[in-house]
């Protein structure tokens, strides 16, 4: 879940779910409440909620002594001068009492009976119209200063005097039940809250807090130099994502810092592959020299002889600085390519041209085939992919075994390879991201084959590497400097493309490498990189 959605869930877990559990608690303090009332006080529940008990209290307490008023209503018609009787009212009374109510009556405008004379004597005074009617058409007066209710009746004796009784409920003294739901409530609200908060808090602390700690710690790590510690975190929220991309920006750095190390062990290499492949020449150059100055060489044949020998070492040496130069540009990167879009056809036809004089002198014959579709552009520097072709037909005609060697080259369409998207994503001006969906990429592929000696599989992975030659030909007297297909693969790989070899020993070897076409239209048009 995204942070977003999870702060939405908590907002509504915190307000709804506490909301909820209340509410049922509070329905089942409640009906606790009001069953324990209903039963000690003997109230007919039958008609109420329980909710009435919260919304309506005064209903609900007047209630109470319902049964009571009934009962003396009702004598005031039959037997009005029953409620006369002090033994009688007495008896009502102490009932009454037990519900936290009394009596009072009244008898040509005095009181001839006060059922509790202290809780009286705190009420002003006593209504004459008593207006507020309850639920069950009772009607009530309030009285706010004692928090009483009070219900009258008015009837005649059997002498046609007037008379009142007064029935008074001082719901205070109910009140401990009131206070102790309150307190229920109170509490149970609290422990509510509190609970939602803490397991709220724990969910998200465990979500967001625990993986940016870790995150923070995998930074000092980083810090530190340590690239080695993997960032796992199993989430898919926007952190999810972050850790995501931390992990992939560290898997990059270290990737960066080994092939830094791998670099700078090769530049080791280098330094010491060209001082060792200069001073074999310098010191044949010396021997040779030193051989015509101390007289060794002392006749004409012998002396031309070394100083052939001579010309040819430092031959040697011009051709390993030449190509070291050229190294050395594609390495770092100093070459400047000049992409134009050519049609491949005319291409590699005119480059065959070019190199069939020189082969048909090595009594090497060579063949081309077009497979591509016609009118197929491809985007290339035209000088650099010229030197891939010499350097690899160049191998090809030194490696030469035979008495008549052939060299066949073939260019061909290969099947559009959807391109990965890739690591980086484009951020909106919102914050939102989209990673870009690349456009897929067109290549043909170029095969240089001959029936060459081949290459020794345990030298096949090697062959593109700096300074690298089959011990076959290192043992051999060809010229070389184990660079002109580590040139190759730079050139092509800058080209968007890779390169790759199959061989048999005895049989031949057969060169593949990959060129980007132009499926836009740019003919004509240089791409300077
Ligand atoms: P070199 O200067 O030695 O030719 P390269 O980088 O051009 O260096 O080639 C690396 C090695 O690959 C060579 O030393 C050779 O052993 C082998 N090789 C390359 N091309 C061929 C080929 N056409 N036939 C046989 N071996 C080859």
């Amino acid at each position: 879940m995204k942070i977003r959605g999870r702060l939405i869930s908590a907002f509504t877990i915190m307000t709804v779910v506490p909301l909820l559990i209340t509410t049922l608690c509070v329905k089942l303090i409640v009906n606790k409440q009001t069953t324990a009332l209903a039963r000690s006080y003997n109230i007919d529940t039958k008609n109420y909620s329980d909710l009435d008990f919260i919304l309506n209290p005064v209903n609900y307490f007047s209630n109470i002594t319902l049964n009571d008023f009934q009962e003396i209503t009702k004598h005031t018609v039959d037997n009005p001068d029953l409620l006369y009787d002090t033994d009688y009212l007495d008896k009502i009374n102490t009932s009454l009492k037990k519900k936290g109510s009394y009596m009072l009556a009244v008898r040509a405008g005095s009181y001839y009976y006060v059922g509790d004379k202290k809780k009286f004597k705190k009420i002003v005074a006593l209504p004459k119209e008593i207006h507020y009617r309850t639920t069950n058409k009772q009607l009530v007066y309030f009285d706010l200063e004692t928090s009483s209710i009070i219900k009258k009746t008015t009837f005649s004796f059997s002498d046609r005097s007037i008379g009142y009784i007064y029935l008074i409920c001082d719901y205070t003294s109910l009140y401990p039940h009131w206070k102790q739901s309150l307190y229920e409530i109170l509490f149970a609200f609290l422990l509510i809250i509190l609970t939602t908060g803490i397991i709220l808090t724990m969910w998200l602390y465990q979500s967001i807090v625990c993986p940016l700690n870790l995150l923070r710690a995998a930074t000092t790590q980083i810090g530190n130099g340590t690239l080695d510690q993997p960032i796992t975190i199993q989430s898919y929220d926007e952190i999810g994502q972050l850790c995501k991309d931390f992990e992939e920006m560290r898997t990059r750095l270290q990737t960066m810092v080994q092939n830094g190390i791998k670099a700078e062990e090769n530049t080791r290499q280098i330094m010491s592959s060209i001082s060792h492949d200069l001073k074999t020449p310098i010191t044949a150059i010396k021997g040779y020299t030193e051989g015509i100055l101390d007289g060794v060489a002392d006749t004409e044949d012998k002396q031309k002889k070394y100083l052939q020998t001579i010309y040819s070492k430092a031959n040697d040496m011009t051709y390993l600085i030449d190509e070291l130069s050229i190294f050395s540009k594609v390495a770092r990167n100093t070459l400047a390519y000049n992409f134009i879009s050519i049609s491949a056809d005319a291409y590699f036809r005119d480059c065959i041209e070019d190199f069939s004089l020189d082969l048909e002198s090595e009594n090497i014959s060579i063949s081309y085939e077009n497979l591509c579709q016609p009118n197929t552009q491809i985007l290339v520097d035209a000088e650099q992919l010229k030197r891939v072709l010499h350097n690899i037909i160049g191998n090809a005609v030194k490696y030469n075994n035979k008495d008549q060697g052939h060299i066949s080259i073939s260019i061909e369409d290969i099947p559009v390879v959807p391109v990965p998207p890739p690591l980086y994503r484009q951020i909106n001006d919102d914050g939102t991201y989209v990673t870009p969906i690349p456009e897929p990429e067109e290549f043909i592929q170029v095969e240089i084959s001959d029936n060459g000696p081949g290459i020794a599989a345990k030298d096949l992975p090697y062959i593109f590497d700096r300074f690298y030659r089959a011990d076959a030909s290192r043992n051999s007297s060809k010229r070389g400097s184990g660079l002109g297909l580590a040139i190759v693969k730079m050139i092509v790989a800058d080209h968007g493309g890779k390169v790759w070899v199959k061989s048999q020993e005895g049989k031949g070897s057969s060169f593949y490498f990959t060129l980007k076409k132009d499926t836009q239209d740019n003919e004509g048009r240089s791409l300077h990189e």
